[in-house]
C-alpha cells in the first residue's frame, strides 16, 4: 500500500494487489464459512499463528480483510475489523476494554440506538456510561474515575448534528491515560480523519455514507495504534494480561501497536459472533470507490437547501454545523474542511404535528429512518427513531419533538428545493 496516495486514489485501491487474488481487477467475493487445511500440521500451524491464512470466515477471510485494510488507510490506522453492522463496533469497541464495574464517558448527543446500548442495554450488563454535553470537554474530566476505560463521541452527531472539540477531547483523555472513541459515520474520513485530531479508536456504521446506496448494513472499528496502553497495565488489564478468552495471551505483549484492534477481532468480535458477511464487504467495496464524488455532491446540495430553509417562513430553525449561524461553524473549519455532509435538521413551525405532515407530504425524497443514500431521505425522530426516549432523554440527545432531519443525497438540487417547497406549504395546513 502507497502511503503516499491521496484519498481519491486509496478508496480505489488501498489494500488490494491483483497479483494475490487470481489478478482479479475487481476484488473477489470470498463467499465461503471456512477454508481447508493442507494436513494436520498445517492446521496446528494455523491455529497457532505460525503461518498465514485462513480457517473460518467469524475469524478471517480475504473479502473482509481488503475491506479493513482499506477502511484503516482511509481513517490512517494501523489496523481496522469489520462487523456486521455499525452497532457491532460500537459493542465491541468498548468490550474491547471494558467489562462488568468499569465505565466510559460518553457526549450525550448520540444516535438514538447507541444511546440505548449505552444507557441501557451495556448497563444491565455492569458497564455504565457517564453522559458528558458534547461541547464542554472539562466536564467529561470531572466524571472520570479509576475505572472509566475510554471517552466516547459522535465527530458529527446522529441526528442533532452537533461538532465536538475533538482535539481538546483527546487531550484531556490522554491527561487521563485514556483512549478516545469517536465515532465518524456522519462526517466519513473524506471530510475528518480524527486520528490526524488525536482520536485513538474509530468507528463506522459503514451502512451510511461509506457504502453509500443503502442496501447493506456493515460497520468498522480502526486502531490509530498510538495510544500506549502497556503504560497503564491496570487499567488495560484485558489487554496486558493473560487472556482466558484467546490462548491466555497479553495482547499488548503479542501484538505491541496493534493490541486494541487484535483483540477486537479475537474476542468480542468472535465470541459475540457479528461478523460481515464478505458478499456485503464486496458492495461495501463498491460504494467505496465514488466516496469522495457523493461527498462532493452531497454537501453542495445540502448547503444550498441549508440555505434555502433558513430562509423559509415553515421553518423555525436549522441545525446544519457548515452553516455559518451554526455555533460549531468553527469546528467544522478545523476538522471538516468547512463541509457540513449530508445530514441537516430543522425545526418545523407547528410542532410535531406539523413534522408528521411534513414527512407525509414529500414526493421525491422518501420517509426512510437511514442516512447517507444517494437517495434522499426524510425522517421525524419524534415519530421512529427516537419514539423509544423520554422527554427528559430526548432533550439530552438534542432531539426536540418538531425536529425533521434530512439525508441528503445527489439528486440535481432543483428537484429538491421543489419537493421540500410544496411539503412544507402542505405541511402548515
Ligand atoms: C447508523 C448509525 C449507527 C449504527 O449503525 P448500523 O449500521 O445501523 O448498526 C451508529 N452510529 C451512527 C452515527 C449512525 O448513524
Amino acid at each position: 500500500m502507497d502511503k503516499a496516495w491521496r484519498f481519491e486514489t486509496s478508496v480505489l485501491h488501498a489494500g488490494y494487489e491483483p497479483d494475490e487474488h487470481s489478478r482479479s481487477v475487481a476484488v473477489p467475493i470470498n463467499l465461503t464459512a471456512a477454508f481447508a487445511f493442507d494436513s494436520t500440521e498445517h492446521s496446528v500451524e494455523l491455529f497457532d499463528g505460525k503461518v498465514a491464512g485462513h480457517i473460518y470466515t467469524r475469524i478471517a477471510n480475504p473479502t473482509l480483510q481488503v475491506l479493513e485494510q482499506r477502511i484503516a488507510c482511509l481513517e490512517s490506522g494501523v489496523g481496522a475489523t469489520v462487523t456486521a453492522s455499525g452497532q457491532a463496533a460500537v459493542t465491541a469497541a468498548v468490550l474491547t476494554i471494558a467489562g462488568g464495574g468499569d465505565n466510559i464517558v460518553a457526549a450525550s448527543s448520540l444516535y438514538g440506538t447507541t444511546f440505548n446500548l449505552f444507557a441501557h442495554t451495556l448497563a444491565q450488563y455492569g458497564v455504565e456510561t457517564r453522559f458528558a454535553p458534547y461541547n464542554e470537554p472539562e466536564f467529561f474530566a470531572k466524571l472520570i474515575d479509576h475505572r472509566t476505560k475510554a471517552f466516547f463521541c459522535e465527530s458529527i452527531a446522529n441526528p442533532a448534528g452537533h461538532v465536538p472539540d475533538i482535539s481538546s477531547l483527546a487531550n484531556i483523555a490522554h491527561e487521563n491515560h485514556i483512549p478516545l472513541i469517536v465515532d465518524n459515520t456522519v462526517a466519513t474520513p473524506y471530510l475528518c480523519r480524527p486520528i490526524e485530531h488525536g482520536a485513538d479508536i474509530i468507528v463506522h456504521s459503514l451502512t451510511k455514507y461509506i457504502s453509500g446506496h443503502g442496501i447493506v448494513l456493515g460497520g468498522a472499528v480502526i486502531d490509530a495504534g498510538r495510544f500506549r496502553w502497556a503504560d497503564y497495565p491496570e487499567r488495560f488489564e484485558k489487554l496486558s494480561l493473560p487472556d482466558e478468552a484467546h490462548h491466555r495471551i497479553s495482547f499488548t505483549d503479542r501484538f505491541g501497536d496493534r493490541a486494541y484492534i487484535a483483540r477486537c477481532a479475537s474476542v468480542p468480535l468472535r465470541s459475540l459472533g457479528a461478523v460481515l458477511s464478505p458478499l456485503n464487504a464486496f458492495f461495501i467495496l463498491q460504494g467505496i470507490e465514488t466516496l469522495p464524488l457523493r461527498m462532493d455532491r452531497i454537501c453542495f446540495n445540502a448547503e444550498i437547501i441549508c440555505q434555502f430553509l433558513e430562509q423559509h417562513t415553515a421553518v423555525s430553525w436549522v441545525s446544519y454545523a457548515a452553516s455559518p449561524a451554526h455555533p460549531d461553524h468553527s469546528r467544522v473549519k478545523k476538522y471538516m474542511r468547512g463541509k457540513g455532509s449530508g445530514v441537516l435538521s430543522f425545526g418545523i413551525r407547528g410542532g410535531k404535528e406539523a413534522g408528521s405532515r411534513f414527512h407525509d407530504a414529500v414526493k421525491l425524497i422518501r420517509r426512510s429512518v437511514n442516512i447517507g443514500d444517494c437517495k434522499s431521505l426524510v425522517c421525524h425522530p419524534a415519530s421512529t427513531t427516537h419514539r423509544q426516549l423520554s422527554k427528559e432523554e430526548l432533550i439530552a440527545s438534542g432531539v426536540t419533538e418538531d425536529l425533521v432531519r434530512l439525508s441528503i443525497g445527489t439528486e440535481h438540487i432543483q428537484d429538491l428545493l421543489s419537493d421540500i417547497d410544496q411539503a412544507l406549504v402542505a405541511s402548515q395546513t
